[in-house]
């Protein structure tokens, strides 16, 4: 058996929060310093936090409706800025790995005791980058499969993983079913209404929530022996132009880990999401003290216009509301006192939306 220990997240429940994608340096070390405060305030409730960021950048469709190139990353430029930030502000890295040629990158800038190589949905039984990835002591995040998730498949693809320290398994939603033959079927809409009253789940959203396959993955004898953790990310299934929908992100993050028992989630966090070349409608605020709703996208509706951004109707969470519910859910469990939680609300009360580090 590998040591498991190496990150240091066992007994603890880790949050991981930044950008969907980098896109400059000021922009990438902004949040990172909102990261890091956010993990000031956490980390007497054994909360750890990390820094997620995205150098490369798998888009659905690579270009426009125009035919134009979309952005699909800064690539190495990013690992350099996310090097920087690991140092800086010691949060560990999150960030994609696309292809077996970029592997050797990721040595040179990131730490491989601290930081994880995430491996995305769409790579997720990309055998060759497995093992690739599998031949580095980094950690790993492994996400499920856009189709949902298959606990054979996920073990076969963790197999691969051969040399990595601690390896964390991704729930991250699944496509909605589309039957066999591509028709609409009676049975497969009796069976989606079905599925709709169900917690969790929700009208308009853009995957199916399978928040609840944990309990599934927790009974896997290869996965638990491994000491595989386990993490839960909502962005993709409730993120959309609708702010209520989008509320779901943050209180969803919240219940994987009171009420099913995550051992962490990931969530996109971007100050400036009406300027976001990617993802700006599933990106969370870090707090909504002296937000300036104009630089957001936050109050829009379906037409995203760049400083279009108010104040909604329905507030999505932003990381810092997360911050707030988790230290209270912590604070009983970590045995702190009244006088600690009034430390910590202090210093998440402080974090301001235009905050310069
Ligand atoms: C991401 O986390 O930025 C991402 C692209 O996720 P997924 O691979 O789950 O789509
Ligand atoms: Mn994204």
């Amino acid at each position: 058996m590998q040591d498991m220990s190496k990150a240091g997240l066992a007994g603890k429940i880790t949050i991981v929060a930044g950008p969907c994608a980098l896109e400059s340096y000021g922009q990438a070390m902004e949040m990172a310093y909102k990261v890091s405060l956010v993990r000031d305030a956490m980390e007497p409730f054994g909360i750890v936090v990390g820094y997620r960021g995205g150098a490369w950048k798998p888009r659905t469709k690579p270009d426009d409706e125009n035919g134009n190139g979309v952005f699909e990353g800064v690539r190495e430029e990013g690992l350099r800025w996310l090097g920087k930030i690991g140092d800086t502000y010691g949060l560990p890295i999150f960030t994609e790995c696309m292809s077996e040629d970029d592997v050797r990158h990721f040595g040179r800038y990131l730490d491989a005791e601290r930081d994880f190589i995430q491996i995305g949905a769409r790579n997720s039984q990309n055998f060759a980058l497995l093992y690739n990835v599998g031949g580095m002591p980094f950690n790993v995040l492994l996400k499920s499969p856009q189709h949902g998730v298959d606990v054979e498949e996920a073990v076969g693809s963790i197999m691969r993983l051969k040399r990595n320290g601690t390896i964390v398994y991704c729930v991250r939603g699944q496509k909605p079913f589309i039957p066999p033959d591509g028709v609409d079927d009676k049975r497969l809409q009796e069976y989606m209404e079905k599925l709709l009253s169900s917690d969790g789940q929700c009208r308009g959203s853009r995957n199916l929530n399978n928040i609840s396959a944990i309990k599934k993955l927790r009974k896997d004898l290869y996965l638990s022996d491994r000491g595989v953790l386990f993490a839960y990310d909502p962005s993709h299934t409730f993120g959309g132009a609708d702010d209520s929908l989008r509320r779901m992100i943050g209180e969803q993050a919240v219940k994987a880990f009171t009420d099913y028992d995550y051992d962490m989630v990931e969530v996109e966090v971007n100050d400036r999401s009406s300027h976001a070349k990617c993802d700006a409608n599933q990106a969370l605020l870090s707090t909504t003290t002296n937000v300036v709703w104009s630089e957001t996208n936050v109050g829009q509706g379906s037409k995203i216009v760049p400083g279009g951004g108010k104040e909604p109707a329905v507030m999505p969470l932003t990381l810092v509301d997360m911050a707030r519910e988790l230290a209270r859910y912590r604070k009983s469990e970590v045995g702190l006192s009244n006088n600690d939680m009034e430390n910590a609300m202090r210093k998440l009360d402080a974090i301001s939306w235009d905050m310069r580090p």
